[in-house]
């Protein structure tokens, strides 16, 4: 079978375990059937996810062009804190900030080899977590806006990790068990005093199951390093394709390339 194609995140559905599915210009690959398969990968060229020009992409799918104009690649995606359509202040373009930000937005702690305190709009609830491979998920606070998730993120990553660290989230094992209830209960004095209100005090953790096991060897690779690759597909987590011999690639950092994906 051969694709060809722009590559955008895996889609995935929640499950035990979570199925994944590649989309390569909108054809979805279910690759939990491709497990044991030999695949090729072959980066032939760009497609920004915005302007959709044959553009070197520079970060998160964007040409560098759209990613310092378009309000999808605003600052505010990275730091909710910096949120201000909810004062109908205008960054790039008001009226699409104003849909992305003036949402109900949830705070979470994830356990991604750390812990970690994440921001993200409810809806995407639990693909967020799926996406960052999270084994264990726990909503502490939910806001009416971007903004105010923000003001707690910060408070809170003085704290605890906000990024992960992909390699220990790779090497992380089925067994570890965290208790992240511990945490909310440890953290909860350390909301700012004007977000408790927002808190979240019963939710339950949510627990996700990849199709993957972590291989001893852990090696990263891109498509700019490698631009032909061949492996057989051992596993996902994240948006981490596992072939054999422990090789990885981000199949999200890949936003916007365009490949020929051969599979045999
Ligand atoms: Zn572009």
């Amino acid at each position: 079978m051969q694709f060809k194609g722009q590559i955008l995140k895996m889609s995935s559905v929640l499950g035990n375990p979570i199925n994944y599915y590649l989309n390569l210009s909108g054809d979805l690959i279910s690759m939990n059937q491709l497990f044991g398969k030999n695949l090729h990968l072959k980066h032939v060229g760009y497609q920004c996810v915005n302007c959709g020009k044959d553009e070197k992409i520079y970060r998160m799918g964007f040409c560098k062009k759209c990613f310092f104009e378009s309000p999808y690649a605003s600052d505010t995606i990275l730091k909710p804190e910096l949120s201000t359509a909810h004062l109908g202040i205008e960054e790039r373009d008001l009226e699409v900030e104003k849909e992305i930000q003036l949402q109900p937005h949830i705070v979470y702690l994830a356990y991604t080899g750390d812990v970690k305190v994440g921001v993200t709009r409810e809806t995407q609830v639990p693909t967020r977590w799926i996406d960052q491979g999270a084994t264990f998920a726990l909503p502490i606070a939910r806001t009416e806006n971007r903004y105010e998730a923000g003001v707690i993120e910060v408070e809170l990553k003085k704290h605890l990790a906000d990024k992960t660290n992909w390699r220990k989230m790779l090497q992380d094992d089925r067994e570890s068990e965290v208790d992240l209830l511990d945490f909310r209960n440890q953290i909860a004095d350390l909301f700012p005093k004007d977000s408790k209100n927002f808190a979240l005090a019963s939710e339950e953790i949510v627990k996700l199951d990849f199709p993957y096991e972590a291989p001893t060897k852990i090696t990263s690779f891109t498509l700019d390093t490698k631009p032909e690759f061949e492996g057989v597909l051992k596993g996902i987590k994240g948006q981490y394709l596992y072939f054999n011999d422990g090789d990885f690639i981000n199949v999200r950092s890949h936003e916007g390339y365009v490949i020929e994906l051969d599979i045999s």
